[in-house]
Parts: C-alpha cells; structure tokens; sequence
C-alpha cells in the first residue's frame, strides 16, 4: 500500500517538473515476467527476437517502441534494470513493474525522471504479468518533446 502510494506521488512530482526528452533519450524498462511462461523465444536486453505472436505483452511494447522511436529494455532484476538506466543518453524513463520494485528503482535512481505504471498480476506476481498498453502510451507520450 505504502510504495503505491509512493508511486502515485513519485508520478504527480514528475508530471509537475514537466519533463520533456528527444525520443533517444527516453527508456521504456520492462520486466522479464511479461513474457509469456514458455515462450520459445530468448529476449535479451532488447526484445527483438519476439515474434510478435500477440499471445503476450511484449507484442504491444515493441508498437510502442516502434511508434515513438524509443528505447525498450527488459530487466530481469533491479540490478539489470539499474544498468540500462544508468547508460548515458538515457534521461528518463517510463518503468513498468509491480508496486513494490516500482518503488525501489524509483529510489535507487533519484533524481532521474521515472513515471511508474503498475503491471497487471492476474496469474500472480511475477508469472505472466501484464500492461495496459493504453498507460504505458500515455505516459511515453507525457515524457516527448512534441
Ligand atoms: S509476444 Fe509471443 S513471441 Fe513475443 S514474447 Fe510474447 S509469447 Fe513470445
């Protein structure tokens, strides 16, 4: 409860700052439990070797990718995640993730500009999560220069 509502705020705090950034600078982060359980295909850092089947989320993250030029990484843990974030042409970051790691990243990577979106755990936490790709939209959008 607590790191959800830290989140909101963390969220509120950098709509307020007005953050805008090119589309090379921003970093769409994503964790691996967002591909499908038994999916034959190897993601790595970046998520081109998926098909693009439809049977999971990383479908709608490469669209989004894709349409705004952005960069996408999956992380399979925080201290992955810490390592894209830290590469030096990324200057913000929309990061999807349960309530919990949403907030400990936000943390670990003060003062960069994160918008948190919450997955979506109907099988669970951490087993073939989901997005709402209407959010995530958003939020990469709030975050581009126009
Ligand atoms: S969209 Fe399909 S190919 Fe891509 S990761 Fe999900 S299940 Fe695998």
């Amino acid at each position: 409860m607590f790191s959800r509502l830290f989140v909101s705020l963390n969220n509120l705090l950098t709509r307020l700052r007005r953050i805008k950034v090119s589309p090379e600078n921003l970093l769409l982060l994503v964790p691996r439990c967002l591909q499908r359980t038994g999916c034959a295909q190897t993601l790595g850092e970046i998520i081109d070797d998926c098909n693009a089947c439809g049977q999971c989320g990383v479908t709608d993250l490469l669209a989004i990718r894709d349409e705004f030029g952005i960069h996408c990484s999956m992380a399979a843990g925080g201290r992955e995640a810490l390592a894209f974030v830290r590469d030096p042409k990324i200057k913000a970051v929309v990061a999807v993730a349960c309530e919990k790691e949403l907030a400990q990243g936000i943390l670990a990577v003060f003062p960069m500009p994160v918008l948190g979106v919450l997955n979506i755990q109907t099988n669970g936490p951490c087993r073939n999560t989901q997005i709402n790709p209407d959010l995530v939209r958003e939020a990469v959008r709030s975050m581009l220069k126009d």
